[in-house]
């Protein structure tokens, strides 16, 4: 789960990180309030949306004017005007994908001067299974070019979870980026803090880009990013209270909400299958057998024909769908709830598309028995190569 900049930002401040002041704008009609708390003489007009790149973005509609969703305003009165400007309107960055996202708030923030821009994440590796801080001297809006073009300018130090961090990570990194003097006790006090941030929020990512150099020698974190492990959640109310449902795909957020295990994809075979084991291997044999899912979808062991039928409405809601493989083993989960879920579903959604259902395990003979007594146009399959090949040469001919 995502947050907004604002909101990881009281989190940086609750946890002693540098960060500015600022106020968050949900109307236009507070904005001018908003930025008159702030001390001036320079603010900055933040869009807050779950993407990066906001300052290089573009807004769709002309009425946001020609600038992106970082604005710099040397008096209130400009500052409202701003943040009035961006509020209802689509931004477009490279990380949100052509249809752009809505801003529906705003930050308003005291504009810092900047002597250096640097790059600072903490991470979840995958492959050293650690913590990772991750660290560059060029760190700002162009640290995609950065990653691509040199990526010996980042460098990453990864943390042994036996021993936690030590002092020499905070000085590791503060070489790394290039400090001195002071600079290098305020490195390691924040590695520190974003540290124990990190894993007692139970994070995934956290990522302060740019992490400043003022012209007096201080650091700031003038952006940030944050995402959290959702399987975490259940012992963090107070992440889970800064959801912002507005920002997640709207797929993913009913299949949350319905306790399915949903991730969409970019294929075209929406499955629906039973268990993560063999959800994955559903998903290998459509590749194999020349075709890409849609989705990744677990409707788990217990499920109920409420749950299969909104499962299969999440999936056909999807327009990338051309065909669906229903892949199901029945153990705790019996095949014939499988196939009144999927009738049900059918009934009330309609089919447009070719539907291949493969059932095995508990109940079976029934449930093959309801699905050929539905008069439904069904596909049966006796198994998982046989499921694969007739939903890829359903939807590929
Ligand atoms: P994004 O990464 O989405 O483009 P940032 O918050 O990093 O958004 O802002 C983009 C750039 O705007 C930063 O690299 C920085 O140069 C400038 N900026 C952001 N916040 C401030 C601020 N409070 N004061 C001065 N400049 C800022
Ligand atoms: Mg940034």
């Amino acid at each position: 789960m995502n947050i907004h900049e604002y909101q990881a930002k009281r989190l940086l401040k609750e946890y002693g990180a540098p960060v500015s002041d600022g106020r968050v704008v949900l109307n236009a009609a507070d904005a001018k309030t908003a930025a008159g708390e702030l001390d001036g003489p320079l603010w900055v007009v933040k869009a807050q949306i779950h993407a990066g790149g906001r300052g290089k973005g573009t807004f769709k509609e002309a009425g946001a004017g020609e600038k992106g969703g970082v604005r710099l305003a040397k008096s209130v009165e400009e500052a409202a005007k701003e943040a009035n400007a961006m509020l209802g309107h689509t931004l477009v960055t490279h990380q949100t994908g052509p249809a752009g996202k809505q801003v529906n708030r705003i930050y308003i923030e005291d504009g810092s001067d900047i002597a250096r821009e640097l790059y600072l994440a903490l991470l979840v590796d995958r492959q050293s299974s650690r913590v990772s801080i991750v660290c560059s001297t060029e760190g700002g809006m162009d640290i995609e070019e950065v990653a691509e073009n040199t990526p010996d300018k980042i460098l990453s130090f990864s943390v042994d979870p036996a021993t936690g961090l030590q002092g020499f990570h905070g000085r590791r990194v503060a070489f790394a980026l290039g400090l001195e003097g002071k600079q290098i006790k305020q490195c390691s006090q924040l590695i520190q803090n974003l540290y124990r941030l990190f894993v007692e929020k139970d994070m995934e990512m956290l990522e302060i880009n740019p992490l400043i150099v003022t012209p007096a020698g201080d650091i700031k974190c003038l952006d940030c990013k944050a995402g959290f492990d959702g399987n975490a959640l259940y012992r963090h109310p107070d992440i889970v209270g800064l959801r912002d449902e507005t920002e997640e795909d709207p797929k993913e957020l009913a299949a949350s909400q319905h306790d399915l295990n949903y991730i969409a994809l970019d294929g075209e075979i929406g499955c629906m299958v039973n268990g993560a084991g063999l959800a994955m291997a559903t998903m290998d044999i459509i590749k194999l057998y020349g075709a890409e899912p849609a989705n990744f979808l677990d409707v788990g062991g217990g499920a109920t024909k409420e749950k299969v039928t909104e499962a299969f409405k999440i999936i056909t809601s999807d327009p990338n769908v051309k065909g669906i493989l229903v892949n199901i083993f029945g153990g705790i989960m019996r095949c014939d709830v499988i196939a009144e879920g999927v009738i049900a579903a059918v009934k009330d959604v309609g089919l447009t598309v070719p539907l291949v259902v493969r059932l095995e395990g508990t109940n079976v003979e029934l449930g093959k028995e309801i699905i050929k007594n539905s008069g439904l146009n069904v596909i049966a399959a006796d198994n998982l190569k046989d499921g694969a090949q007739k939903i890829v040469k359903a939807v590929k001919g």
